[in-house]
């Protein structure tokens, strides 16, 4: 990842050993001031871990926690200028909206004048100024959430921590919110780190996207970098990649390559330090493959068509070439060409977006 900003958070060869597994491995992550970055990743991967172990609720086994260069790693909770937000709202259920949001403030010995003013600002933040004398349990599920995110805002933390925020909600609200807490990350510049399972929440929300595969960071890097070039099978297949394949590189030049896919030869337009000679993965969108008559003059994989499904405003296809099966996504335009299952076509895959995987 291009890093010219400084780093709120560094992470130095983090790690979390129970007996003799190690949950979270030697990891490094900087996360640039005032950005918000997603740790992403299989059930069991180590992002709660990470989570944990930044805001204090589990020893570190060794690594260091740096929160504007200084390392936090044994301080206890407390004292870590850290706000955080999980999933089940966690907040104090005998206490008013406005108390709750004030605690923080209270603990810090921060006035009862300064704090009356912060909390209503925190509260017209999240637009529930108007409810700061009710109890949580007179609050929906997203009210009750952004209670949560004022409690953790109130106290201008260093870093906020927000674990699985919006899982809670049903899809609607959590769209809604998701726009919110976007505009206020942004408007307050904290550095944020958040764990979703959401992908499509992840890649709206997030400035930086890090994917973990066994207690360790596979790829971060954006999230159109990541969406568009995978470096891994792990990572592609986690982003939903159907079409992953082996290939072997025939000939490079500076910044192209031909791949021999298929039995067939085609172009790729990013080789990212591929050797000639070479075998590898390639990964490739189902919406980046054209799915064209079998006599179209252009450049493609002859195949024939396994299965064809309208689905809404787009057709998914199964093609096979040879022994490989492609999925290819051709939008329902006005005049666009249906194929039915047994028919011979070819597929034009676009060179710019077939990516060559690490092995
Ligand atoms: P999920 O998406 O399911 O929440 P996660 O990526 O957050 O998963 P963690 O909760 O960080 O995963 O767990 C990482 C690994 O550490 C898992 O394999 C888990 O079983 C293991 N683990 C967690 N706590 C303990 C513990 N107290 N003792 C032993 N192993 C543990």
């Amino acid at each position: 990842m291009e890093n010219l900003q400084s780093s709120t958070l560094q992470l130095r060869k983090l790690t979390k050993r129970y007996s003799s597994f190690d949950a979270v491995r030697d990891l490094d992550l900087d996360v640039p001031s005032g950005s918000l970055l997603t740790l992403l990743g299989p059930s069991g991967c180590g992002k709660t871990t990470v989570l944990r172990m930044i805001a204090g609720f589990l020893n570190v086994t060794s690594g260091q926690i740096l929160v504007d260069g200084k390392d936090i790693s044994r301080s206890e909770p407390n004292f870590r200028d850290i706000g955080m937000v999980f999933q089940n709202y966690a907040l104090f259920p005998h206490m008013t909206v406005e108390a709750n949001v004030a605690f923080g403030l209270k603990m810090r010995g921060v006035t009862k004048e300064e704090q009356v003013t912060r909390v209503r600002e925190a509260l017209e933040m999240v637009q529930l100024a108007h409810l700061a004398d009710r109890y949580p349990s007179q609050l929906s599920g997203g009210q009750q959430q952004r209670v949560a995110l004022a409690r953790a805002v109130v106290i201008k933390p260093k870093l906020l921590l927000l674990d699985e925020p919006l899982g809670a909600l049903d899809r609607h609200l959590r769209e809604g919110l998701q726009f919110e807490l976007r505009e206020l990350q942004k408007k307050l510049g904290i550095t944020s780190i958040l764990v979703t399972h959401d992908q499509d929440e992840a890649l709206y929300l997030s400035d930086y996207i890090a994917v973990m595969n066994q207690g360790q960071i596979e790829q971060i890097d954006t999230p159109i970098a990541l969406y568009d070039k995978p470096r891994s099978e792990f990572v592609a297949r986690f982003l939903g990649v159907p079409n992953i394949f082996d290939a072997r590189i025939v000939s490079t030049d500076a910044h192209h390559a031909t791949i021999g896919l298929g039995g067939h030869t085609m172009p790729v337009s990013n080789m990212d330090g591929h050797a000639a000679g070479g075998e590898c993965k390639v990964a490739i969108r189902p919406s980046h493959i054209e799915v064209v008559r079998a006599d179209d003059g252009r450049l493609g994989l002859p195949g024939v068509v396994k299965t064809a499904h309208e689905l809404g405003e787009r057709v998914v296809y199964h093609v096979e070439v040879n022994d490989l099966k492609f999925e290819a996504n051709t939008p329902r335009s006005s005049n666009f060409e249906r194929f039915t299952v047994g028919h011979p076509v070819k597929l034009v895959l676009d060179p710019a977006h077939t990516v060559l995987l690490r092995a």
